[in-house]
Parts: structure tokens; C-alpha cells; sequence
């Protein structure tokens, strides 16, 4: 787990990396909101321990900056300013967490540990991935090598169920029964024709097959 500190005190700021790699974190630190930003911007991060008075930048400004982005980790605001609207707007710019300065060392890993944690359980609660495809539940998009690939409804469910059962022949039943919940003639041959329409769409971003038909069995969606 990578942590970044932006803190352009000295003390507080070694003190912070000492606190967290103690705890097992691997902890970049630096002491400019630029070269803090440029970082976090890569979104490669599990969290973000942002001072917000810094010489350069405010950190609320960077807040803002990475959200505007669509860099989505944690950020955890460690500030001498206590007041009240400064916490609601660091809320507001799109932190998650506010400590204010000076803090209890147990207190900042309970508040980086929460963060952490709960960023990861939604992530797996909304990414689906296999390989070079990837899906994301909330937003209802689909990439293959990260190009966006567009879906008709019938396509994603369809999409979803097998990275959600990836690994696993599934048969032509199973899919009618809890893909479209309308249920459907099997004989129709629609998961042949959705699935037919699904590849044709993945194929021109990947040189891998993904899909393999199992005679007599179904289909099984893998990155072998
Ligand atoms: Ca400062």
C-alpha cells in the first residue's frame, strides 16, 4: 500500500512518514503542492496525507484539482486550521477526512487504515475486471485495453454476469434465469446472438479470444 504525504513542514512531515511506514506503508513524501499534485495525479495511490497550507498551492486547491481529474483516492487533510468552514470546505473540495494538527499518531493510522479500507471495498464492489477488460457497475461503462466500448443494455448485463463468473462454464439456462429476469426461450438462441455481438465488439482492442464455447455445456468467460 503507497501512501503520499504533501507537508512542506520538515518535522510534522517526517514525523507523518515515520507514523505510517512504521504501520507497513510504503510513504513518498514531498514538500510542494505541485510536485504533490503531479503524483497524485497518476492516481496510483491507496491514499493521500494533504497539508493544506503549503507554499505554493493550497491544498484545498488541490483537492479540487484531483477531483476535477477524476483521481478518486482517499485524501485525508492534516491542517493547523481547526475552524469549522475550513473542514466543511476541505469536505466540499472533495476530501474524505480532516485531522487537524496537532494530532495522536494512533489516531492518524485509525483515520489512513478507515480510508484505505473502505476506498478498496468499493472498488471491488464496483469494478469488474479480467484481464485487459473492465468494468465499471456504477458509471455502466465498459473498456477493453482501455478503450471505451459501448454496450447496449442487453450487452453489459450480459458482459457483467460473465466477468462476474469469470472462470466458470455457464450455461444457456443459468443465463436465461438470472441475466435479462424476463427468462427466455432458450431455443431462441439470444445469449448466442448478444455473446456473437459482444465479441465482435472486443475484438478489434484485444488479440485474445476471452470467450470459449463448451460443447454441449455453455460458454466461460477467462483470461487464460
Ligand atoms: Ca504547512
Amino acid at each position: 500500500m503507497r501512501i503520499l504525504v504533501v507537508e512542506d513542514d520538515k518535522v510534522v512531515g517526517s514525523l507523518v512518514e515515520k507514523i505510517l511506514e512504521k504501520k507497513g506503508y510504503d510513504v513518498d513524501l514531498v514538500a510542494t503542492g505541485s510536485l504533490g499534485e503531479e503524483l497524485a495525479s497518476k492516481g496510483t495511490y491507496d491514499c493521500i496525507v494533504l497539508d493544506l497550507g503549503l507554499p505554493d498551492i493550497d491544498g484545498l486547491e488541490i483537492c479540487r484539482n484531483l477531483r476535477d481529474k477524476q483521481v478518486d483516492t482517499p485524501l485525508l487533510i492534516l491542517s493547523a486550521y481547526d475552524a469549522i468552514n475550513i473542514k466543511v470546505s476541505g469536505l466540499d473540495f472533495g476530501a474524505d477526512d480532516y485531522l487537524t494538527k496537532p494530532f495522536d499518531n494512533t489516531e492518524l493510522i485509525a483515520r489512513v487504515d478507515a480510508l484505505i479500507r473502505r476506498y478498496h471495498a468499493n472498488k471491488s464492489k464496483e469494478e469488474l475486471v479480467c484481464g485487459e477488460l473492465k468494468m465499471n457497475m456504477i458509471q455502466r461503462k465498459f473498456f477493453v485495453n482501455n478503450n471505451e466500448i459501448d454496450l447496449t443494455n442487453n450487452e453489459f448485463d450480459l458482459m457483467a454476469y460473465f466477468l462476474k463468473n469469470q472462470d466458470r462454464v455457464i450455461g444457456i439456462n443459468e443465463l436465461s434465469d438470472n441475466v435479462w429476469e424476463l427468462g427466455f426461450d432458450t431455443r431462441t438462441n439470444y445469449v448466442n446472438v448478444y455473446l456473437s455481438y459482444i465479441r465482435k465488439k472486443i475484438k478489434p482492442y484485444t488479440n485474445k479470444k476471452y470467450f470459449k464455447t463448451i460443447r454441449k455445456q455453455g460458454f466461460k468467460l477467462t483470461n487464460d
